[in-house]
């Protein structure tokens, strides 16, 4: 299976468009979030080839602007489209994904997208004072368990507890996406990346709002099995 970065801040070549946010395509057809805006998603899309008449579901990793920016155009061109949120999202989301004809699903607890594709569900955050549940898109290959993240708010060792409990007898093989460390200090940097390797995080793909210096930690730590996160790069689960 490949995973496809369409957005994020960091490009393989000029063609693509870049900026604060995340979205990448998982398989052949789901979306995981959508970026800042469709016109930076669509172009990149393009560019890579990619037409949004095959998707068949987007997850929508929790209700920022960075992460919902592109949904909206891309339910005007393919009606019906199942959308992922979690039920703590607001009202206007679910009613605006109605009006586009899109098909919103709430998934409270872990729930099958398709097959070997779950979300985790609502998984609680505070974000600036105000309640932000996010969830994670699950990916099981022949490699192991896969998971993509969009800003982690809920904190990514909690996201990725909730996953081993979950799926016990399962590996992980990668976790990629927004981490959003770029407020921790160093040590505390330091005991996240010491979780991963004690959660059996194979291979790890910081991206979005993880931070510099915890990017940093984790090229030091993961070395060969760390992939550097651009627009327009497949990576094989
Ligand atoms: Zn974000
Ligand atoms: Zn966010």
């Amino acid at each position: 299976m490949q995973i496809k970065i369409l957005f994020d801040s960091n490009r393989l070549s000029k063609e693509f468009s870049v900026g604060w946010g995340f979205s990448c395509l998982v398989g052949e057809n789901v979306l995981f979030d959508t970026g800042k805006s469709a016109e930076s998603l669509l172009l990149n899309m393009k560019s890579m080839n990619l037409d949004v008449s095959r998707l068949e579901a987007v997850v929508i990793s929790h209700e920022h602007w960075d992460h919902t920016g592109g949904l909206w155009e891309i339910l005007k061109m393919k009606e019906g489209l199942r959308v992922y949120a979690c039920p703590g999202f607001s009202m206007a989301f679910t009613t605006r994904v109605k009006e586009l004809k899109g098909t919103p699903v709430n998934a409270n607890k872990f729930t099958k997208i398709m097959d070997n594709f779950y979300t985790t569900g609502e998984i609680p955050a505070e974000y600036k004072a105000k309640y932000t549940p996010e969830q994670a898109l699950v990916v099981r290959t022949d490699m192991g368990i896969s998971v993509v993240t969009g800003c982690s708010h809920p904190g990514i060792v909690k996201m990725l507890e909730n996953i081993k409990k979950a799926f016990p007898s399962q590996s992980l093989h990668l976790v990629m996406g927004g981490f959003h460390l770029s407020d921790k200090n160093r040590r505390m940097i330091r005991s996240i990346v010491e979780e991963f390797r004690r959660l059996g995080v194979k291979k790890v793909g910081p991206a979005h709002c993880t931070g510099k210096k915890a990017t940093r930690a984790f090229e030091r730590e993961y070395q060969d099995n760390f992939i550097p996160i651009s627009v327009g790069l497949t990576l094989g689960i």
